[in-house]
């Protein structure tokens, strides 16, 4: 429908905070979303598309600012996708997370739980991140001012993220709070190089252009890795950059480069050319109990790690708590990726099963078993909907609690009728996605209760909330 013809509402109060970070409002029953406002402003709405139950909106005007508001803390707010929830308090984004929840399991899984925790906060609210994926462009989003400029003035390369649903456009990122220092002078500095050097940025479209990704990552205990994705090799200019950021950043322990010629950015399947330092960086972790063993992790270029590292510690104890673990116990950790809750938890068990389907995390997973000097744990790579069946059972024995961490998409129904005829006594279901994860202990009603909710913060500012639920057989 061309916009003229799409309604426009005015004077609405917008009433709650979405789940997937647009604010919510209802109009004559008809709900609408609208990306950057908060519960209790007024606004004039523009609806930019419509569909059966609900419509997309824009604000146009706003009549009242919520007393909910705060000033969002960094400039680019409002274009960058990252931190939707930047104008609304920490506390009120805590209240909201913990209502989705109470939401999601109210309408989707109408099944009794008991009343939820109140949601653990994330020790730090900034600089939590131990990742950051840049990407260069040579067609940076323009705002107001450079538009203001004239054309052959504007600087049209840019290094940063891309503009939510426009894959071929990057902001520019001039500070971004999500991740501790160097990381900005970094990211800046080899921005300001390639650009004193007159180096292309790629296109995705045309597929032309030098300087394709910069990723940025690091651990607690202070170790830094770098990795600059190149679209061709050109030995001389590869060597020139390499050698600035390993002069300039001596704190970098991993400096590694990358040659994608492919069409798409994924590089998990491309060779890691290792500049200087490890191929890897270490992150320690401390022991779920008083007097236990720090863990240690090793994270190489495309290893999986819960990305706020501090708040990852209270998640797995959380698990780890509500397990309520005796030491007899026989574990299978579902979605174990690299192996970190499996780790966490076969020290305090009799032995500890972990599956996932990356085989390379697998191999990660069995590096930090002997890393740890771990020996009661078991791996297997494959896809949880085939792979946990009765034969895995027979082999691996029937598990006294199962612990399951799947991704966004929730659990397989294949995997949720297994856990129902395998019958631990406990299932510690962990979920980056209270929606799937209501829809899965729904069909696990006719045998479990849920015994204990607990919501943890992992990602402050944005919308995305992680939940751990404890379901104990009936
Ligand atoms: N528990 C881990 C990672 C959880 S992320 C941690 O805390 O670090 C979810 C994991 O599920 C990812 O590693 C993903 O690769 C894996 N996964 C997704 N679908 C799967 C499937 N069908 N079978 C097995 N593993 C799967």
């Amino acid at each position: 429908m061309p916009r003229r013809q799409l309604p426009f509402f005015e004077n609405v109060t917008i009433l709650d905070a979405g789940a997937e970070g647009k604010a919510v409002a209802r109009v004559n029953e008809m709900v609408v979303f609208v990306p950057f406002c908060v519960p209790g402003d007024v606004v004039d709405i523009q609806v930019i598309s419509k569909r059966k139950s609900y419509c997309e909106g824009k604000a146009i005007k706003f009549h009242h600012y919520s007393e909910l508001r705060v000033e969002p803390f960094c400039t680019h707010f409002g274009t960058c996708g990252g931190c939707r929830w930047q104008n609304l308090s920490y506390e009120q984004q805590l209240l909201f997370k913990q209502k989705q929840i109470d939401d999601h399991f109210t309408r989707i899984g109408k099944f009794a739980f008991p009343a939820i925790r109140p949601i653990l906060p994330s020790p730090l609210t900034t600089g939590y991140r131990n990742k950051l994926e840049y990407t260069f462009s040579d067609r940076r989003w323009l705002n107001a001012d450079d538009m203001a400029m004239p054309e052959d003035q504007r600087q049209s390369n840019g290094l940063g993220f891309h503009i939510p649903t426009l894959f071929d456009r990057v902001l520019d990122i001039s500070h971004c709070y999500h991740q501790p220092e160097p990381s900005n002078a970094i990211r800046l500095a080899v921005r300001d190089f390639t650009l004193q050097k007159g180096w292309s940025f790629y296109n995705p479209r045309s597929h032309k252009g030098f300087m394709r990704n910069l990723l940025i990552r690091n651990t607690l205990s202070g170790d830094w890795m770098v990795i600059v994705v190149f679209a061709y090799d050109a030995p001389d200019e590869i060597t020139e950059l390499m050698t600035f950021i390993a002069e300039g950043f001596p704190q970098i322990t991993s400096l590694i480069y990358v040659i994608n010629t492919k069409q798409n950015d994924v590089i998990t399947d491309q060779e890691m050319l290792l500049w200087k330092g490890e191929p890897y960086i270490t992150e320690f972790m401390e022991a779920p109990v008083e007097g236990g063993r720090k863990l240690q992790f090793r994270i190489g270029p495309v290893s999986f790690f819960q990305t706020n590292p501090l708040q990852a510690f209270h998640l797995y104890k959380t698990a780890f708590d509500l397990a309520g673990f005796k030491g007899d116990e026989l574990v299978y950790d579902l979605y174990c990726g690299t192996g970190t809750i499996t780790n966490f938890v076969a020290p305090y068990v009799k032995k500890a099963v972990g599956v996932e389907y990356v085989p390379a995390a697998i191999d990660d997973a069995h590096v930090n078993s002997s890393l740890n000097q771990i020996e009661n744990t078991v791996y297997y790579a494959g896809d949880l909907a085939k792979v946990l069946d009765a034969g895995f059972v027979l082999q691996n024995g029937r598990p006294d609690i199962i612990i399951t961490d799947p991704p966004r998409s929730g659990m397989h129904e294949n995997v949720v009728k297994q856990i129902l005829q395998i019958e631990p006594a406990k299932v510690v279901y962990v979920s980056c996605n209270p929606a799937t994860q209501a829809r899965d202990i729904a069909l696990m009603m006719e045998k479990y209760e849920v015994a204990a909710v607990q919501p943890v913060d992992m990602f402050p500012h944005t919308h995305h909330v992680e939940n751990v639920v404890l379901l104990t057989i009936r």
